[in-house]
C-alpha cells in the first residue's frame, strides 16, 4: 500500500499501543513531571487546535527557545503532523545569529522556555517581531511585564481545546522540521527535514547496530532537542515506546546522575563534554550508574578514556557516533564486527576510538583535493563525503553550493576509512595542522593527552612556523585535583605519536571554549593564541 511516511503516524501508534509507557521530565519550573505517549499525543492534538486557532497554516515554520521538556515534545509532533514546520533554534546562538535564522525561515510563531525569555523579548523588539509567543509554561508562572504583546502561556493555551484532532495526510517528502548548522564558520545555514527523511531516519536509528533504541529501554537524551532534533531520539522513542525521561535544564551533573538513578535509564546520549563532568561526579561519590547499559557519544570525537571510564567502572556499553546537522544526523556508529568483540582490551578499544562504520541508508567515501577517489586503507586520509535519503541536498533557500557535488555532500571532514570500512575522523578541514605539506590529526593528538590520567581535555591548534608553514600546539585542561608538568606530558606523548606530531609546545588553561552544541571553539583558541611564540629552536622532529 501507498502510504506516506509521515511523523503524525508515529506519535499515533505510540498513543495506541504505548498509552501509558512514561515520558518523565524534570521541568524548567523545577519539580519532575510524568506524563505518558498517551497524553503526549493528546495534548498535540490540543495544540493542533490552537494553532489552527492562532491562524497557523501548512508550511508556516514555528520556532522553539527550549529544553528537553513534555511540552517541547509536544509541540515537536504537534507542529510537524500539523503540516507546518518546527524550526528549534539553539538558544546559544550570538544574538545577531538569532535573528538572522528567524528572520531567514521567516518564523511566524515562537514557544519559548521562561529561562530564554531575554532572547523572546529581543525578538520582540525588532522591527520585523514574530506574530505569537508563547511560554512553555503555566499562568502562575508567566512572566509579568513582559513587554512582549500578546504572550500566552502554553497550558491556558490548549486548556480548552479539544483533544480530537483528525492528522492531515499529505505528500511525504513536505518539509517537517527546520535545523541550522551552529555556524562555526560564517552565519548559519539552514537543513530543512522531511516527513520521509525523518521517519526513514528514525526507523534506521532504532536498528540495533545503529543505537538501538527499544521499547525495553529507558532513554535519556542529554543532547538538546535544540540540537539537531536531539539526534532524533524523540521520533525514535515515539515509535519503539522507549520510556522517554527529559533533563529540562538540568544538565549538570548532579541533576543528571539523580535522574538517571531514579528512573533507571539505561540509554543515554550526548556529547563527550557532557559525559566528561558526570563521570567526574559519579567517581567523586562513589557511585556506580547501574541500570546504564549504552551510552551513545557523538558531536565530538570522543576521548578514548571515556570508553573505558563507561564499560570499566559502569559496565556500560558506549557506541561512538557520527553525524552531521545535514545529516539528520545520524551516519556511523561504532559497533564492532564480530571478529573484533574478542579483542584483547587494547585492540578492541581502538576500533571503538574510531567514528564508525555507515548505518544502512548511508553511502561514504573519501575524495582527494581534486574531487578523485582515494584508497580506504586505514591509512590515506582524504574528504569525507556522504549521501542518502536523510542527507540533505541543498541548504535552505541557497543556490547549491560547493559543499553539493556529483550527488555526494562534502562534509568538511577530514577521514580515513579501513578495509573492515570503519571511519575515523582525523580533522574538520578547516582544523587540520599542515605541517611541511603533510597533516598532523589534531584529534589524534588531542586523544593521545587525553589518555594520561592528569588530562582532562585538551585541543591542539595548528600556529604558523617559519620552516614548517604550521606547527601542533597543545592546549590542555589538567583533570581536576591532577598535576603534570609540561616536560612530563611531552615525554609521555613521544610513546605515543610518531615524532613529527609532537607539539612544539605546551599550554595550560582552566577551560576550553565550548560552542553551541558543546564542541571546542578553536577558533577562539586562534585568536586567544594568534600571538604565542613557538619555542625558537622549533623545528619539525623528523
Ligand atoms: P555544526 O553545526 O557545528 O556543523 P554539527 O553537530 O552538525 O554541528 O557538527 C557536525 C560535525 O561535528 C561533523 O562534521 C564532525 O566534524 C563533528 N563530529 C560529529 N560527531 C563526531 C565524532 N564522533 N567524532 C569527531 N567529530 C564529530
Amino acid at each position: 500500500m501507498d502510504t506516506p511516511l509521515l511523523i503524525s503516524s508515529q506519535i499515533e501508534f505510540a498513543a495506541r499501543f504505548f498509552n501509558s509507557v512514561e515520558v518523565v521530565t524534570r521541568t524548567v519550573e523545577g519539580p519532575i513531571h510524568r506524563s505518558s505517549w498517551g497524553e503526549t499525543a493528546r495534548r498535540a492534538k490540543q495544540l493542533a487546535n490552537a494553532l489552527q486557532a492562532m491562524g497557523i497554516k501548512r508550511g508556516d515554520r514555528v520556532a522553539t527557545l527550549a529544553w528537553n521538556t513534555h511540552r517541547h515534545l509536544e509541540v515537536y509532533f504537534a507542529v510537524s503532523s500539523f503540516g507546518a514546520v518546527l524550526h528549534t533554534i539553539n538558544p546559544r546562538l550570538p544574538l545577531d545569529q538569532l535573528r538572522y535564522v528567524v528572520d531567514h525561515a521567516e518564523d511566524v510563531a515562537l514557544f519559548f522556555d521562561t529561562t530564554f525569555l531575554k532572547l523572546a523579548q529581543f525578538l520582540a523588539a525588532q522591527p520585523n517581531p514574530l506574530r505569537h509567543y508563547v511560554a512553555l509554561t503555566d499562568a502562575a508562572h508567566l512572566p509579568a511585564d513582559s513587554g512582549i504583546q500578546g504572550l500566552r502561556d502554553y497550558e491556558g493555551l490548549i486548556a480548552d481545546e479539544s483533544d480530537q484532532f483528525t492528522w492531515p495526510t499529505f505528500d511525504e517528502n513536505t518539509a517537517s522540521s527546520l535545523c541550522y548548522t551552529s555556524g562555526t564558520a560564517g552565519f548559519p545555514k539552514g537543513v530543512l527535514y522531511s516527513h520521509r527523511s525523518t521517519v526513514i531516519h528514525s526507523y534506521a536509528i532504532c536498528m540495533a547496530d545503529a543505537l538501538g533504541i527499544c521499547t525495553a529501554d529507558v532513554t535519556l537524551p542529554v543532547v538538546p532537542m535544540f540540537h539537531v532534533n536531539a539526534w532524533g531520539i524523540p521520533y525514535a522513542t515515539a515509535m519503539t515506546g522507549s520510556k522517554l525521561v527529559l533533563p529540562g535544564p538540568g544538565l549538570d551533573p548532579v541533576n543528571l546522575l539523580e535522574l538517571i538513578e531514579t528512573e533507571k535509564a539505561t540509554n543515554l546520549l550526548g556529547v563527550p563534554t557532557v559525559w566528561m563532568a558526570l563521570l567526574n561526579h559519579a567517581r567523586a561519590q562513589g557511585k556506580k550508574m547501574t541500570s546504564v547499559k549504552k551510552v551513545v557519544i557523538g558531536g565530538s570525537a570522543c576521548p578514548p578514556y571515556m570508553i573505558e571510564a563507561w564499560e570499566k567502572e559502569h559496565d556500560a556499553r558506549v557506541i561512538h557516533a557520527w553525524g552531521m546537522t545535514e545529516m539528520s544526523p545520524v551516519g556511523t556508529t561504532g559497533v564492532l564486527l564480530p571478529q573484533h568483540e574478542a579483542l584483547p582490551d587494547a585492540e578492541r578499544f581502538a576500533f571503538k576510538r574510531k567514528q564508525g562504520r555507515p548505518v544502512f541508508g548511508v553511502d561514504l567515501r573519501l575524495v582527494d583535493d581534486d574531487g578523485a577517489v582515494v584508497a580506504h586503507d586505514g591509512k590515506t586520509s582524504g574528504h569525507l563525503q556522504v549521501r542518502g535519503p536523510w542527507v540533505a541536498g541543498s541548504y535552505y533557500k541557497r543556490e547549491r553550493d560547493e559543499a553539493h557535488q556529483d550527488g555526494w555532500f562534502y562534509t568538511g571532514d577530514i577521514a580515513t576509512i579501513d578495509p573492515d570500512s570503519y571511519m575515523q575522523i582525523t580533522d574538520r578541514s578547516k582544523d587540520v595542522i599542515k605541517s611541511g605539506g603533510e597533516w598532523v590529526s589534531s584529534i589524534d593528538l588531542e586523544n593521545a593527552a587525553m589518555s594520561h590520567p592528569s588530562v582532562q581535555h585538551a585541543a591542539a591548534i595548528g600556529l604558523p612556523h617559519p620552516k614548517w608553514q604550521e606547527r601542533p600546539l597543545l592546549i590542555v585542561v589538567k583533570a581536576p585535583g591532577k598535576d603534570v608538568s609540561q616536560e612530563e606530558l611531552h615525554k609521555f606523548l613521544q610513546t605515543k605519536l610518531v615524532k613529527w606530531w609532537l607539539p612544539d609546545a605546551i599550554e595550560f588553561i582552566d577551560a576550553l571554549p565550548l560552542g553551541a552544541t558543546g564542541k571546542v571553539l578553536k577558533r577562539e583558541l586562534r585568536t586567544k593564541f594568534a600571538d604565542y611564540k613557538l619555542p625558537e629552536a622549533a623545528d619539525r622532529p623528523s
